[in-house]
């Protein structure tokens, strides 16, 4: 019965869906499968046989039903694969596709097969790079310095999936941070607007919650620490933001993270060769362990002390790196008794905790001091004129005080990041912009999309962190489309 009636709907086009028709519109999207060696598996078509239960449910009710199927052909997967069979990636994916299209093909699902698309077909990654233009135009791609995960021994760039308890999963050697320039797409200017449509959708909400983790949003202020460089006196203004301003009394010393632009500039001359040191060594520590509750905490004083705006003490300035720098500021004021890291920090480092937010429920010793940290709410006591208040009136107290003196403001934070979307790999698509030495950064014009992906010989990582394709001048040397000059091509 299936080869006849797979013959039919076949000869009929039946699954063909018309440009024009009377009928209402309906669009039903898979996910694309990456095009892989060992071809679909059941997980594909527990998605694939649902999605064409629903298309052909739609179809019946009488829509006029779009129901694509294509391949996510590009990226490090489909390189990868191609990489251990020693087969150069456009080959191996075109081989891919016809075996798991072969296999998809067995399901006879209502796909319009006519509209199929491949993302690494020039004709389709013309729409990427186009794409990315727009972004560009508008601010949301753009370029930054980032750390990027580092295997010192193959030379290369690593996906945190290729990093294995802290080292690299070819070689395991000890994976280090290095930092490179990096195209970014700027997913945080959407934070808000992600988190409010949230409401809009009707997800489970177990992936709802996923979400709203995953994009980290907190309110509280941001408060700013003038430093003093032991180095020359020279001032430094350092910003922190933090969910709780009602302690700011208990800040008794701040925390900048080893990566952090200041630490150069403020350590006394005595403290550089530890500092230096520690720095080094924190570039080898992988950010999970950093974050770890479990691991001993280390640190170094920079000789360099900061002034606690509410209350004009001088703070110690030390470097720790349970601070990231991509978390926040990157630097933290330290409350060790109403924080369980600092706490933990202050008590081996030997450093003042002061109790500033008073509750009965706290965990205290025989001689009534905090036995650990207390995190939750309550009545501020050491906080000068904000003595009494609840946790709750301190904050926005506090936080006025601070925005009349120019020190501090209401501020929100987000955990989302900016989305590193350049890998200096050779399978994907090319990157659409021109560095001129006369006019700088320009974008490809849309007119001379797409920027074709040359066929190449050596598609393997370079080793250098640079793309291979940067090794192609035919495909790196260009002319300017502003000047007309030589130009090179992006190649990341
Ligand atoms: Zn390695
Ligand atoms: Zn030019």
């Amino acid at each position: 019965m299936e080869p006849k009636w797979h013959r039919i709907w076949q000869e009929t086009a039946t699954h063909k869906t018309p440009e024009r028709s009377e009928k209402p519109k309906y669009y039903c999207l898979d996910m694309f499968p990456y095009p892989s060696g060992s071809g679909l598996h059941v997980g594909h078509l527990r998605g694939y046989v649902l999605s064409d239960v629903w298309a052909r449910y739609k179809k019946l009710q009488g829509y006029n039903v779009l129901h694509p199927m294509g391949w996510d052909s590009f990226g490090l997967p489909a390189e990868n694969d191609a990489i251990k069979r020693g087969i150069h990636p456009r080959i191996n994916t075109e081989k891919n596709i016809q075996n798991m299209k072969r296999q998809l093909e067995k399901i006879d699902a209502m796909y319009d097969w006519s509209r199929e698309i491949n993302t690494s077909s020039p004709e389709y990654y013309k729409w990427t790079q186009w794409i990315f233009l727009k972004m560009y135009k508008k601010g949301l791609a753009y370029r930054k310095m980032v750390p990027i995960n580092w295997c010192p021994s193959c030379k290369t760039g690593l996906a945190n999936e290729e990093v294995v308890n802290g080292r690299c999963e070819r070689c395991e050697s000890p994976v280090t941070k290095k930092n490179l320039m990096q195209w970014m797409l700027r997913i945080t200017r959407y934070a808000d607007r992600l988190l409010k449509d949230l409401d809009k959708l009707d997800w489970p909400e177990k992936v709802k919650t996923m979400q709203t983790n995953w994009i980290g949003y907190s309110e509280g202020a941001e408060v700013v620490f003038k430093a003093l460089s032991a180095r020359n006196k020279e001032e430094f203004d350092i910003p922190v933001f933090t969910t709780r301003p009602d302690t700011l009394f208990g800040a008794t010393y701040m925390v900048l993270a080893p990566e952090h632009e200041l630490v150069e500039k403020i350590t006394s001359p005595y403290q550089g060769k530890e500092v230096q040191d520690y720095v080094r060594q924190s570039e080898r520590v992988p950010e999970v362990e950093r974050l770890s509750e479990v691991k001993q905490k280390t640190g170094v004083f920079t000789g360099a002390y900061a002034i606690n705006p509410v209350n004009g003490e001088k703070t110690p300035v030390w470097i720790s790196d349970y601070v990231l720098l991509a978390y926040g500021t990157g630097a933290i004021m330290a409350v060790p008794a109403h924080d369980r890291r600092d706490f933990e920090f202050a008590t081996k480092f030997d450093l003042p905790i002061r109790e500033v937010i008073y509750s009965q429920k706290a965990e205290r010793k025989k001689d009534v001091s905090l036995k650990e940290a207390y995190l939750e709410e309550g009545k501020l006591i050491n906080s000068g004129a904000f003595n009494g208040l609840s946790s709750q009136e301190a904050r926005e107290k506090i936080t006025q005080h601070l925005a009349q003196k120019k020190l501090g403001k209401k501020s929100v934070s987000y955990k989302l990041r900016d989305w590193v979307f350049s890998r200096q790999r050779y399978w994907g698509e090319p990157i659409p912009i021109i560095y001129c030495s006369r006019c700088g950064e320009i974008p490809v014009p849309e007119k001379d999309l797409p920027v074709e992906l040359p066929q190449v010989e050596k598609y393997q990582p370079t080793g250098t962190g640079k793309s291979p394709l940067e090794n192609i001048p035919e495909f790196a040397n260009t002319t300017c489309p502003g000047c007309g000059g030589p130009a090179k091509r992006e190649t990341d």
